[in-house]
């Protein structure tokens, strides 16, 4: 920016000042009723937002300006911070018409993608979390908050290497899906690259304090009793290293809201090694919380299982889903909470019929903090309050002791809904800044003062009667607005009828304003006693609002306690409309389930029946299974529904079977579909191999492996034989329970050499040129994909069919040509190999009279080097 200094205007010098602390920000600028924004702010935001760029001749240059009213600001800033700008919001800080020169003003909160609240940003009622990382040697802290919500959850690992902590973080990054990232500086390239292929909003921070008491002096934590034994049990006699990342996120919340961080007290340490881990690939693959086609929830397991009646109950069941439960306790007691409201449905109706009524009370929890509550959501909360409480009713009188012991979890609060009741009317005013929302009889003081400025309104209806008779204006009417104050309004129809008396105050397109002298007087008596009533009512209410702040904590506990209530009565309902079955959960190794559906595809089937299939997996005979079958048969749709039956019942759900006995799984990994990561350098090939690999080092006896398709991104001889190799060291030393679909017909031979590996195929019946898909999964192998079959009907034309199938029956004749797999490449041994070829020329052409010993057996050492390399 070109500025002459000494031209350069008192309010640009303080806008320059305050931008100079905001360098990496879009600064709006408060003047008057608008936000400006100048230079290169101005020139990012007319073009991101399409607004006029204009100029301003005071700096000595004509500076580049543009600017949009302070009442429509939300939507404007929203857009911004959707493209991933932060935001800094400078306000008047004092009175305009009492600043003796220029109005002072500064930043009074900065906006960022991860910390923004506003309805319209945010997505529904997912949750938007703003995440911390600090990583040190080979240690990771992780932490996360939900600044709308006042969650905040903190983990921390050590790792061997910087490959498993970026594996690590990786995969966290991809469930907790932030909106921003915090890190902090460093020098490991390997991080740092894989932080900038997240694709996310990122900020290096630099200078953050290691010290803990800063913390606690900005915030009264509440530290979830688990992490005291957790760091116990670590060791850890350093509260400072394990709190930097929540370190770096609180101060980093701070600084940009400035204020409202009551309501973030209490942090829950998370040890993902007491989940089922399951790495990012694996959510996507089995569509967990999104469609892997189109994003959606409503094609995802999240789609199937959420029939939640509270946003909060949908949240958390997000979490409940990317983090199923190792602990068959935990489990089976969610299994009996569903139970029970399964036999007695009419309960459930019920306590659904008031989970209905409940709003969103845990994002009411930074409203409170920050003391921007209003009187209708207070009426929101009493009334959610008042739900509430049936619902612990409810459960405290029936004749199940579960929900007895459900109902003790519930507090109520029944103090803050009476507090709420007696002082605010049941249907307040959305703009109750300017209207009376407290209930009469609340505060003597206040329906005093109310009650003049009401008389003061039945006063000026008197006075626009009289004037109307007086006058013979029949229209005339007195009304009032923030700039005039009262007036009197007459269409220009009849202005020759009014009265010299009146005083003109403004015209309008069809209408006149006027001053009276009576109207004058009466109404600075009006706006004094109003002024006053509506000062008094924001005093008491603004108590009421400093009281809530120390409830927080408690309307929080209670939201979990609702989400939990909700998430087994929407998993009791899905299971009755779905036809699900209780598990049961073992710990000797064995996977059974009978009559196994798919719970998204079944619900996405529309003309066809989804067609059920048995399932067996244990640590024995039954620990590998090598699926064959054609193209399009439901290999991947059977294995997937095998990995989601048992995420279901681990989650604590009942499942798509008639029956279900299922081993508690510690990982599940896999290794479906094929992507390659360009961006990070990798071809699809690579991605395929990581992801083997990956397995390959973390899977154990406990684990479920689901391969569909290993090395079909190389040549068929390499992708076979790195097939039959991972399958052995899985039979051999792993010795995790897999199932592997393959192509690669020659795998199903593995069989014979491993007690552990059975044959699976699925059964098609031949008709003519056609085949038709049983989608039985049955004991066998099959030695043909059919893949000319499913490509005549995927609508490859006729020519290409008949030319293929002339092909595949001359090389499958031809002696020097092995086919591996049909629907597979091929590799014709019999082909020139230009190597051999000149190997055997360079024999022929030998000498062997005219060489010594010596060069003969340098000779053949050669010939066997060039022999060892074709080979
Ligand atoms: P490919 O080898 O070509 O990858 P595949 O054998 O893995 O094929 P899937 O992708 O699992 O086949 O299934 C193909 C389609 O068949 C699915 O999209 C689904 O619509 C349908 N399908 C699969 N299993 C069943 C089932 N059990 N009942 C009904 N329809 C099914």
């Amino acid at each position: 920016m070109n500025l002459n200094k000494e031209n350069i205007t008192p309010m640009m010098k303080q806008y320059l000042d305050i931008k100079k602390e905001h360098k990496d920000k879009i600064l709006l600028f408060r003047l008057g009723d608008f936000y400006e924004m100048f230079f290169e702010d101005a020139l990012i935001v007319s073009k991101e937002l399409d607004l006029t760029l204009t100029k301003r001749a005071s700096s000595g240059s004509n500076t580049p300006m543009c600017g949009f009213p302070y009442h429509v600001a939300q939507s404007y800033i929203s857009r911004l911070i959707n493209r991933g700008y932060k935001v800094a919001i400078c306000e008047q800080v004092e009175d305009p018409k009492l600043a003796k020169s220029l109005v002072k003003r500064e930043v009074i909160q900065v906006l960022t993608p991860g910390t923004f609240t506003d309805p319209n940003y945010l997505k529904g009622g997912e949750n938007n979390f703003l995440l911390s990382l600090f990583i040190k040697n080979n240690s990771v802290y992780i932490s996360y908050s939900d600044y709308s919500t006042g969650e905040l959850y903190t983990t921390s690992k050590v790792f061997l290497n910087s490959d498993n902590l970026i594996k690590f973080f990786t995969d966290e990054y991809y469930r907790i899906n932030p909106s921003e990232i915090l890190i902090n500086k460093q020098n490991n390239k390997k991080v740092v690259n894989a932080i900038e292929g997240l694709n996310t909003y990122v900020n290096y921070i630099d200078d953050f304090s290691y010290d803990y008491t800063v913390i606690n002096e900005k915030n009264r934590f509440l530290i979830n009793k688990d992490i005291i034994k957790d760091l116990d049990a670590l060791g850890s006699k350093n509260l400072v290293n394990d709190f930097s990342s929540v370190n770096i996120l609180l101060n980093y919340l701070a600084e940009t809201q400035k204020m409202g961080l009551n309501h973030l007290n209490s942090i829950v340490y998370y040890d993902s090694d007491k989940f089922m881990t399951i790495d990012e690939n694996s959510r996507q693959n089995l569509e967990l919380v999104r469609g892997s086609n189109t994003g959606s929830k409503s094609e995802s397991l999240l789609g199937v299982l959420d029939n939640c009646k509270t946003s909060m109950g949908s949240r958390e069941l997000k979490k409940w889903i990317e983090e199923p439960l190792k602990n068959k306790e935990k489990i089976e007691y969610r299994y009996e909470i569903i139970d029970t409201f399964i036999k007695d449905f009419i309960l459930l109706d019920k306590i659904a019929s008031y989970l209905k009524n409940i709003y969103d009370i845990e994002r009411l929890s930074v409203k409170i903090a920050k003391e921007t509550v209003t009187p209708k959501d207070l009426i929101s909360l009493a009334d959610s309050l008042d739900s509430i409480n049936k619902i612990k009713e409810i459960l405290a009188t029936c004749d199940y002791k579960i929900f007895n012991d459900l109902s003790d979890e519930i507090e109520p609060l029944s103090e803050i809904k009476s507090r709420i009741s007696e002082m605010i009317m049941e249907d307040p005013p959305a703009n109750f800044e300017e209207n009376p929302f407290i209930r009469t009889g609340f505060s003597e003081d206040l329906d005093q003062l109310f009650d003049i400025s009401s008389r003061g309104k039945e006063w000026i209806l008197k006075l626009e009667d009289k004037e109307r008779k007086d006058t013979g204006i029949k229209n005339l009417k007195i009304k009032y607005n923030k700039i005039l104050g009262y007036f009197i309004e007459v269409t220009k129809s009849f202005t020759d009828k009014v009265p010299d008396s009146y005083i003109r105050k403004q015209t309008l397109v069809g209408s006149e304003r006027y001053f009276c002298i009576e109207l004058k007087e009466m109404e600075s008596k009006l706006l004094t006693s109003r002024e006053d009533a509506l000062k008094m009512q924001m005093d008491l209410f603004n108590d009421l609002r400093k009281e809530l702040i120390n409830n927080i904590h408690n309307i929080q506990i209670l939201s979990k306690a609702i989400s939990k209530i909700d998430i087994l009565a929407s998993l009791a309902d899905t299971a009755i409309k779905n036809n699900y079955v209780k598990p049961i959960i073992n710990n000797n190794g064995i996977i059974d389930i009978k009559d196994g559906r798919h719970a998204i595809v079944e619900k996405s089937m529309t003309d066809e029946r989804f067609i059920a299939n048995d399932t067996i997996l244990d640590n024995m005979d039954n620990m590998i299974h090598i699926i064959t079958g054609p193209n399009m048969a439901g290999k991947s749709t059977y294995m997937r529904q095998v990995a989601i039956i048992v995420i279901m019942a681990q989650i604590g759900s009942f499942v798509p079977a008639s029956y279900a006995n299922i081993s508690i799984i510690d990982k599940l990994f896999t290794r479906i579909g094929a992507s390659d990561n360009l961006s990070r350098g990798e071809s699809t090939f690579m991605v395929e191999m990581k992801e083997v690999a990956n397995i390959i080092n973390n899977a154990t006896k406990d684990s479920l492996v689901i391969l569909d398709e290993v090395g079909r991104g190389t040549s068929t001889y390499d992708g076979i034989s790195l097939a039959w190799a991972i399958v052995e060291n899985i039979a051999e030393n792993i010795k995790a329970k897999t199932l592997f679909a393959t192509h690669y017909h020659e795998l199903v031979e593995l069989s014979k050499k491993y007690k552990s590996v059975t044959n699976l195929t699925i059964e098609v019946e031949n008709q003519e040129d056609n085949i038709i898909f049983l989608r039985k999964i049955v004991e066998g192998y099959s030695d043909n994909s059919y893949g000319i079959e499913v490509a005549k009907l995927a609508g490859i034309n006729e020519s290409i069919l008949n030319r293929a199938n002339e092909i595949l029956y001359t090389i499958s004749e031809d002696k020097d040509i092995k086919i591996l797999s049909s629907s597979g490449s091929i590799k014709q041994e019999s082909l020139e190999d230009p190597a051999k070829n000149k190997l055997i020329s360079d024999i022929s052409q030998i000498d062997i009279n005219n060489i010594s010993p010596l060069e003969s057996l340098n000779l053949l050492n050669k010939i066997i080097q060039e022999i060892r390399k074709i080979l």
